[in-house]
Formats: structure tokens, sequence, C-alpha cells
């Protein structure tokens, strides 16, 4: 499969041709035109660079620093760090920009570079854009003579820095978890969540961590995504630990599934949900997720006589959403909490510690807390478009709704009375994706099979 190149960044798999492949010549090729277009804008720019730990990161790391190094870049390397992590040494370093080397979920054969700005935010589409087109012109990438060479520092204290920062925050209440004695089991899935997530738990005083695949080696013991299916093991060890919650995260930190003390799930879905109504319970503001995420955090909002606010489907776009609307929580219904006081990107371990607060002042069980949000089932499906004129086919499906106000920032979504259709199409194959939530199943098939008729 080639390289692909998205507003999350540049992914591919390791091993192969530049055809194929996410190979040093690409690797390069993508790095030069980044500190590129870094360097206008600064005389003496500095760049953070972090990584996850998979398999190929030291490799791809050397070629990242060595490269923005002949750019005349200075480089910071904190080593491996989660993604918050880097974006947050980005603001406390003031730095230029930053690239994290991860393929986030996927598995441990891919990898990827996720690009940011000065803010330690992702690059915006305008910006993504320009590096591909420079990316495909490395022939007229100037590098610097040798008196100019960037130079490179280490500092692997960032995820120390990040830490302390979370145990700052007014929200986060390290004495009421440390008096409540937890027992917390963690799926640490061999990446770096397994440096940073015990040492956050230890710092919160849980009472007894257990960590479950915690060696930080890459290579991951299951499928690296935090969905049902891949947190058996978890789940088992809950039970038989008699602990009070499990938490996975995904092998960049950015994504946070909870599990019950019953070993039951959560639901990814909710993990936003329950800290978004956690943080309304202290403070009034606005909330945001994206189009596709749940409507328990509509429900949560207004239970609070709040605002909610839908946003395009991608994490810039959920942070442009929630800068305009100035909300003071946000994310994707993935697991992806932002919370904007730490810094704009999604945090599991700011999650960790807001969701243990609140279990630990509301003194009350993962359970109960999950009971009190109303009960969504979100199905989603691929329909084949091959030979059709997509945009004609929303047009026409915005039009067959229009008396519920179809949203069109991203695709077509159809808010319901019982639930909401979003339909929008794939960058990558020739597919419309259909996403529908009610209160049941079957209810959100009948919903979805009323947009699909309107296409088929
Ligand atoms: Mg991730």
């Amino acid at each position: 499969m080639p390289v692909i190149t998205s507003i999350s960044g540049i992914r591919g798999t390791i091993g192969g041709t530049s055809t194929g492949a996410l190979t040093p010549p690409e690797i390069i090729k993508f790095v030069s035109a980044y500190g590129t277009i870094i360097k206008r804008n600064s005389p003496w720019p500095v760049v953070i660079v972090g990584r996850d730990a998979r398999i190929s990161g030291k490799m791809i790391e050397n070629l990242v620093c060595g490269t923005l190094m002949a750019l005349g870049i200075d480089v910071i390397n904190i080593g491996m760090a989660t993604t918050p992590t880097t974006e947050i040494a980005v603001i406390l370093e003031k730095a230029d920009g930053g690239i994290i080397i991860t393929a986030s979920h996927n598995p441990k054969n891919w990898n990827a570079l996720k690009l940011l700005n000065n803010q330690g935010e992702f690059i915006d589409n305008d910006t993504g854009k320009e590096v591909v087109e420079l990316a495909n012109k490395i022939e007229d990438i100037k590098f610097e003579e040798v008196e100019n060479l960037g130079q490179l520092t280490k500092n692997t204290d960032y995820i120390h820095k990040h830490i302390d920062m979370i145990k700052e925050l007014e929200l986060v209440d390290v004495e009421a978890i440390k008096n409540a004695g937890f027992t917390v089991v963690v799926d640490t899935i061999n990446s770096v969540g397994a440096i940073a997530t015990p040492m956050l738990l230890k710092e919160l005083g849980v009472k007894n961590i257990i960590t479950l695949n915690n060696i930080p080696n890459g290579d991951f013991s299951h499928n690296p995504e935090p969905l049902p299916e891949n947190l058996v093991d978890l789940s088992n060890s809950i039970i038989i630990n008699n602990a009070d919650v499990g938490f996975a995260v995904d092998p960049d930190v950015d994504r946070l599934a909870i599990i019950s003390e019953n070993g039951e799930m959560f639901g990814e879905e909710y993990t936003l949900v329950a800290i978004a109504d956690y943080i309304l319970s202290q403070k009034k503001g606005n909330t945001v997720s994206n189009l596709s995420s749940s409507r328990a955090l509509r429900d949560v909002t207004q239970k609070y006589g709040q605002e909610y606010f839908a946003a395009a489907v991608g994490e810039l776009n959920v942070v442009e959403k929630m800068k305009a609307t100035n909300a003071i929580i946000g994310g994707e219904g993935n697991g992806g909490v932002i919370y904007p006081e730490l810094h704009y990107g999604r945090d599991s371990l700011v999650g960790i510690a807001m969701f243990l607060t609140y279990m630990a002042k509301k003194k009350m069980k993962v359970s109960e807390i999950r009971k009190q949000f109303p009960d969504y089932v979100i199905i989603k499906k691929k329909l084949n478009i091959e030979n059709k004129n997509v945009d004609e086919l929303l047009k026409k499906v915005e039009k067959h709704f229009i008396k519920y106000n179809p949203i069109t920032i991203d695709g077509v979504k159809i808010d319901f009375e019982e639930g909401w259709v979003h339909i929008r199409k794939s960058n990558t194959e020739p597919i419309i994706r259909i996403y529908a939530e009610a209160k049941s199943k079957e209810e959100a098939e009948k919903l979805s099979d009323s947009v699909i008729s309107q296409i088929i």
C-alpha cells in the first residue's frame, strides 16, 4: 500500500520499495518539506521530536533528526514520549514545531509522522497540502552548509513535566484519589503508555497498580486498537484482582478506553461523556465533539444547561471548533479527550486523572457512573459507490431530509428525534461510510436504512 497522506499525518508500512511503503527516502522527503516550511517563520528554528515504542521508531527517529539538522534546524529529541507529551513539549520549549513518530492504533509494521505547528497542535490542511507538494519537489529543497547545521539535544524529562502539569490542574484532586485507595489495572500495549501510565498512577497516589503488556518494545501483544475484542485480558484481570477500574490506551496514548469494576466495557464513546459530566459538574462551559460521536455528550451538556457543538471529523477540526466556541471540554467518540486548560490535543493521561477524581469525589463505582448516561448504540456501515457521483448522492440525501436541517460541514448528518445518521465519503476508498445512532440497534438500523434507500 502506498504512503497515505492525510491531515493527521503521513502513514505507511515498514519494508519494501518507496512505491508501496514508508521508506527512508519517503521519510526524508516529507521531513525536508516540513522543515523547509518551519524555517520560513523562524531565523533560529527548533523542532521537538518524540516517538512511541514501535520497533521502527529508533530507525525513523534517526532519519527525522538528521534531516532536520541538515536543514539547519535545532532538534530537541524527547525520546519515547506520548503524542500529548510531545505536543506539550512544543509549548514548553516555545519550539517552532514538532514531529511525533507513531502510527497510533495501527499494527506494529506501520509507522507514521504526525506534524505539529508552533502551538503543539496538528498543522492545518493548507500547510499539510504544502508539505506534500514540496515533498514531491525534493530536488529543489536547499540544505545548509556545514557551519549552519542544526544541533541535537536530548531531553527525556517531558513525561514527568506532563504529569506534573496534570497534577496541578484545578479539577484533578490527588488527595481524593489517594484517600480512595484504588486498585487500577492498565493495559499499556507495549508502547509509551507502559512508561507514562504507571508513572501517572503512582503520582496520583493510586494504591495498587497492575500493568499488562508493560514492556515498551513495540512488539504489541494484541491488536493495539483499544476495542472490546482486544481487551479481554484486561477485563479478566480486573475481576481476578478485584480492581476498581481498568484503563486501556493506544500506542501513542491519545485514546482512552475504560473498563468497569465488573469487567464490562464502559464503551469508548462514553470516555469523553463521563469526563465531560465530571467537568461540567464543577464548572460551566460549552462542549464539542465530532459529528460521528455519541449524542450522549449533547444530552449531558444540556443537563447542565450548557451548549453542545459538533465539528467535522478529525482532531484538527474538533480543536478549531473548541477554540471558536470557547469550549471547556471536547474530543472524539473514540476515547479522545481534549482538555484545553492543559493543551489542545487528545490526551489519555489527563483523561485518567479526571476519571479517577470523578470516582473518588463522587464515591461512585464505575458501573454506577456509566448507568447515569443514556444508552445509545452506534452502528457503522460501508456502501460501495464505484462509478457513482458521490457529491450528487450527498446532495440528494440532504434535499430529501431538508426538514431536519442537515449539517453539511463534513458529508451529511441528519438529526432525527430518535437518533442520527451521518454519511461521508472516504478519502481513500470508493465507499460511503454510514454511521447511525439510536437507543437500540434496531432503531439505528431503521434510521440508516431510511438514508441508504436514498442512495441506492
Ligand atoms: Mg493514537
